[in-house]
């Protein structure tokens, strides 16, 4: 007979979240191991890959058969090191998650299905760590090389507060260059919002460095393709990793840089699952495993803007990150002009105005761009019958399903349920049923009716092009699309948000927010400041090149002299940021303080709100019984559930409840404690009905 294995080890493997199973499972093995090793070990009747954590001594309490045995080790791979597993125990504990479910989504899929030889094969191609060449650089303006001075010489994190053409990308390769030539093995990390919307980005990545020297890391990927990438960042083979949110969580022993572009843009948010902040977290892995940390945007977040503020003169001390600000835009370009359109002044009903029209016509007669930017908001047409008022709800969510003329269907987008669109009224019988409200398809049927007689320089007439969600649906759609605008064969663009953002578009003289308003008076506190942030990189497509004609931005409002409105018109994103940090800080709103948001889910309104109300009245109990409880309700707040904004989707019934604190650390004692509470009621016959429950920490949208 064998003797028994010798080691205990301690192994993260993916588990439901909820699931009550510990963090760490326990099994045995022959061979020694060490923490960071990749290992399959049986799980129930599966086999899996986990983690190993920690080695332990035999437990003497545990009996020997009672622990099972590592299935396989991939020794050909170099443990995760202790960095990262320190980085994927913060993010557990941070975001209220298990800490086997963050630490193997983070891994590529891929990785689950190999064995150790084909793995060996694997790294085996991947060649060895690639000795950057650099190609040819312009040279630095004197705000760049100031700001890379202070990268330089200084610890960070840094926030590049640089306005749209001030060269950003720039110093993000130099700032790359620098440490990567400071030493030898040296790894950086370029994150981007959204890698298709910054094709430009990638490519000059890839021609400064190499294409060997730089891997890209995104949900686009093939599973291949994501292997091969985390394979050379954790080996060290790739020196740059170019990446969405996601590659935050790669394994890159030698991370000297992390830079994190748009650093203001809610997508660096992960929606599902462990709901980490990736600028957050790598502004924490920066600081552990002593990475340079390098923000930027021309309309940075207000948290960051407010953790930059410089030291006053009233002896207030200045935030922990160290602010360098390029205003001037390279070249000869300028911002464009904004004006303001007041839409109360125009009859009413009126879409695009007077004054948009004739700038638009006239662009399109001296053969330059324009782009027109919707709020999809109010662009969602619904089926209308006007005899009885129907209207075309979706059954299953507390929404309308909205009407696509073009396969005439009415389709939900919050569930997906489409259907014909109806002969006559459903309810009444009415054969006379039509569109309320412009979709973004009316609204380029619209234009092309006031642009009909308007001819281009050549004579030819003009061509209108529009991109969102509905048109991009097709992989490579939105590529050829913005390659159409980019070549000039298009002389209009209409668009949701997605055109504002990152694109290139020299040819574009005239930009117009067509429905801003909405956003001024939302429930959602950050509305403004996403609104503002938009705008501003919309005005920041105008007039790029030099010897066009006048660059503007219309904006048509109800309300023109809004100070959102008055600090856009002048470029001003200091003056928006003052006056939106004073309303935060007196409505102890981030960045003032913190917040965490959980939700329930059933099928009925009740139960999802009886399943907050009492893990909030258990909390509450709980914490007045325990040793510095008292302080905890003191300082969290605990709000009333309430349904959620969209209340019910897919048949679903959503309630939330808000939790806040001006102390981080008396917010995140009171999460831990709520994990217990939600177990211990989830076991309860009362709250059988409830689907799920999730926990937002430091939510982007409420
Ligand atoms: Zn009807
Ligand atoms: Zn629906």
């Amino acid at each position: 007979m064998n003797p028994a294995p010798a080691h205990w080890i301690e192994v993260a493997v993916q588990t439901p979240a909820h699931s009550g199973v510990g963090d760490l499972l326990s099994y045995r093995s022959a061979l020694s191991l060490q923490p960071g090793q990749l290992v399959r070990v049986p799980l129930g009747k599966r086999e899996v890959l986990g983690v190993v954590w920690r080695v332990d001594t035999p437990d003497p309490g545990l009996e020997a058969a009672a622990v099972r045995e590592v299935a396989a080790c991939f020794d050909g791979l170099a443990p995760l090191d202790a960095h990262w597993r320190q980085l994927m125990a913060f993010a557990a504990q941070y975001y209220q998650r298990s800490l086997g479910e963050v630490a193997l989504s983070a891994l590529p899929p891929q990785l689950r299905d190999l064995d150790g030889g084909q793995l060996a094969r694997r790294l085996k191609k991947l060649g060895a760590i690639d000795h950057i060449t650099v190609g040819a650089a312009p040279e630095p303006s004197a705000e760049q090389a100031h700001a890379l001075e202070q990268i330089c010489t200084q610890g960070g994190p840094f926030l590049l507060f640089g306005s749209t053409g001030s060269g950003k990308t720039e110093v993000y390769l130099r700032a790359v260059q620098q440490a990567l030539q400071a030493e030898p093995e040296a790894q950086a990390l370029i994150m981007v919002p959204e890698i298709n919307l910054t094709p430009q980005l990638e490519a000059r990545v890839r021609e400064r460095f190499g294409e060997q020297a730089v891997v890209s890391m995104h949900s686009g990927l093939t599973p291949a393709q994501r292997l091969k990438g985390w394979l050379a960042a954790h080996s060290g083979a790739a020196r740059i990793v170019l990446g969405t949110r996601m590659a935050v969580l790669a394994s890159m022993p030698k991370l000297r840089l992390i830079v994190v572009d748009e650093e203001h843009d809610p997508s660096y948010k992960q929606q599902e699952g462990a709901r980490y902040s990736a600028r957050d977290l790598a502004l924490y892995r920066g600081q552990q495993c002593g990475a340079k940390v390098l923000l930027g945007s021309a309309t940075p977040s207000l948290e960051s803007w407010q953790h930059s503020r410089p030291a006053d003169d009233t002896g207030e001390p200045g935030g922990r990150y160290l602010r360098l600000q390029m205003p001037s835009r390279i070249g000869a370009a300028t911002l464009p002009v904004v004006r303001r359109v007041d839409m109360n002044h125009q009859p009413r009903r009126t879409v695009l105005s007077a004054p948009l029209v004739q700038a638009i016509q006239a662009r399109v007669q001296r053969g330059e761009q324009s782009m027109l930017l919707l709020n999809r908001r109010g662009y969602a047409p619904v089926l209308y019958c006007a005899d009885c008022g129907w209207k075309s709800e979706c059954r299953h969510c507390s929404a309308f399903r909205v009407f696509h003329k073009i396969d005439r269907t009415l389709r939900c987008h919050h569930c997906g349920a489409t259907d014909r669109v109806p002969r006559a009224c459903p309810s009444c019988g009415n054969a006379d049923i039509a569109p309320l409200g412009r979709g973004t398809e009316q609204l380029e049927e619209h234009l092309s009716e006031l642009l009909a007689g308007v001819r281009r320089p050549d004579g030819q007439p003009v061509r209108i092009a529009r991109i969102d969600a509905d048109t991009t649906r097709l992989k490579g759609a939105l590529e050829s699309q913005l390659a159409a605008v980019h070549s000039g064969e298009v002389d209009v663009l209409v668009g949701t948000q997605m055109i504002a953002k990152g694109h290139d578009f020299r040819r574009i003289t005239l930009v117009a927010a067509v429905n801003p308003d909405s956003a001024l008076f939302s429930s959602d506190f950050r509305a403004p400041e996403r609104l503002f942030a938009l705008l501003m990189q919309a005005a920041g497509r105008a007039g790029r090149q030099a010897g066009q004609g006048e660059s503007e931005m219309l904006v048509q409002t109800f309300h023109p002299t809004h100070p959102l409105f008055e600090a856009l018109k002048r470029h001003d994103y200091p003056a928006f940021a003052a006056s939106e940090l004073a309303e935060r800080h007196a409505a102890s709103l981030p960045p003032f303080s913190h917040q965490a948001l959980l939700r329930a889910d059933a099928r009925e309104q009740s139960i999802s709100q009886g399943f907050l109300t009492a893990a909030r009245q258990t909390l509450e109990a709980w914490l007045a019984q325990e040793d510095g409880g008292a302080e905890v309700l003191e300082t969290v707040s605990l709000y009333p559930a309430v349904p959620m904004s969209l209340q019910k989707v897919a048949d679903v019934e959503r309630a939330q409840m808000l939790i806040e604190s001006p102390s981080r650390k008396q917010l995140h004692r009171a999460l831990s404690r709520l994990q217990d509470v939600l177990h211990t009621l989830r076991s309860d016959p009362a709250h059988k009905g409830v689907i799920r429950w999730l926990l937002d920490v430091d939510p982007q949208a409420i």
